[in-house]
């Protein structure tokens, strides 16, 4: 038979792993309801053409990192590379783009065809707002306070970076600087590098080739290509990050990889995990519905990286409250029923009723390597006389005893 293994880059997931993306997962959750969020999910697969359409064509996302496959009727279809695109046609084939404004978040795995690496896997996690129908800088300012609020949660240590990118016309612009200014340095550049860059000249900006890097140290910034309305609206971003006390970094050369941004764009970056640095990236997108064949709604949001700030927390566990271990089958069955008593009574409270055989010590071994607070062992006398020894395992002196007929004396402090 043939060995069994799990696909490049989509490892299970379980134990303390999943334990810290389940509490990274938790605190997003908690704060996207904070700010008044609403869930939206949309399905795994989608047309491949949405993308195409929206991400860009010359996008590393649409030309290498696509997971597609045509469906029985030949249809293209592809596992979401990311949630943004999904979540706007949505809105456009449930008939809500209208201009109300509206606040929603996602979260669940993407899938990207690449190179598996620290930070970076095939089949990942992420956690996205989106706040469509408003163009004030306000919604950008919002969408970052959301991301700064879920670091500070997490006490993870962050700086951000911003960026103005202008509108699709400065775009184009600036694209077409950067193709001439290529054309003129051709024999500095490799090949294949040059053959890339000139399908996507924007990447050229936050390349981490040294060469590419110097090459293009040497040419206008975006900035350069902004008018200025646009310098106006960037400014209004930038004070308002001060007023809120939000500290940040431009950084000319964030441009981010999808096509699909306009205006203001961002990311969370930490120095904690190598080259894979990005926690969080976002910016507005105020064309992605019209490009989608709606009509012009402006948007902007972030997605966060799941896993990758999964690896910088460190969750605590004193929800572990009471190990109650028994020695007989009709002690263990008798210990199911206390169990079920005080979960009733506290149900947010982590409760294990061992099943396995072993003696005393062992079991209190193991409810101290299992990390619980309280531990119980229920035997022949016990049952008798319905009264139980509770052991604190952080404190010898504080032993107690407590009768079946006033369980819920166990949750005082
Ligand atoms: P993006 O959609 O590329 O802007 O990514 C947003 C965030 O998702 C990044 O800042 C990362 O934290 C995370 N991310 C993107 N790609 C991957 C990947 N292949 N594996 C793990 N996390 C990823």
């Amino acid at each position: 038979m043939r060995k069994l293994k799990t696909i490049r880059g989509m490892p299970d997931i379980f134990g303390n792993t999943l334990q810290k993306i389940s509490f990274v997962e938790e605190v997003c959750r908690k704060t996207f309801h904070a700010h008044n969020f609403q869930e939206f999910r949309t399905p795994l697969l989608e047309d491949k053409d949405i993308f195409t359409r929206s991400v860009g064509e010359t996008s590393d996302i649409v030309q290498k990192q696509m997971y597609e496959f045509q469906d029985k009727k030949g249809a293209t279809l592809c596992l979401r590379p990311e949630g943004t695109v999904g979540l706007a046609r949505a809105l456009l084939t449930n008939g809500l783009d209208d201009s109300e404004i509206k606040k929603l978040f996602y979260i669940g795995p993407m899938f990207r065809y690449e190179r598996p690496q620290k930070g970076r896997k095939r089949q990942f996690n992420q956690a996205g707002i989106e706040l469509i129908a408003d163009e004030s800088y306000h919604a950008d300012l919002e969408v970052i306070q959301v991301g700064v609020r879920i670091l500070k949660d997490l006490n993870v240590k962050f700086k951000l970076e911003i960026n103005y990118v202008g509108d699709v016309q400065t775009l184009s612009v600036y694209r077409e600087h950067l193709r001439d200014f290529l054309l003129k340095n051709k024999t500095k550049i490799a090949e294949e590098f040059y053959q890339r860059l000139q399908r996507n000249p924007l990447r050229g900006l936050d390349s981490k080739d040294e060469n590419i890097k110097a090459i293009f140290s040497k040419t206008k910034k975006l900035s350069d290509f902004l008018d200025s309305n646009q310098e106006q609206k960037f400014k209004s971003v930038i004070n308002g990050l001060e007023a809120l006390g939000i500290e940040y970094t431009i950084n000319q050369d964030l441009v981010r990889g999808l096509d699909y941004y306009t205006g203001t764009v961002f990311e969370f970056i930490t120095d904690k995990l190598g080259t894979q640095n990005a926690l969080i990236g976002g910016g507005r997108y105020d064309t992605l519905l019209m490009d989608l064949g709606g009509k012009k709604l402006p948007a902007v949001g972030f997605a966060l990286g799941v896993d990758r700030l999964a690896e910088l927390v460190n969750p605590s566990h004193n929800d572990k409250f009471l190990f109650i271990g028994s020695l007989t089958s009709e002690s263990k069955e008798y210990g199911q029923k206390i169990g079920s008593i005080l979960r009733e009574l506290r149900p947010d409270v982590v409760i294990e009723n061992y099943l396995g055989e072993a003696n005393v010590s062992k079991q209190l071994k193991k409810a101290s390597s299992l990390g619980f607070k309280f531990v119980m062992i229920i035997g022949q006398e016990e049952l008798k006389s319905k009264s139980f020894k509770v052991k604190d395992l952080n404190n010898s002196n504080a032993d107690f005893l407590i009768e079946e007929n006033n369980l819920a004396e166990i949750f005082n402090d």
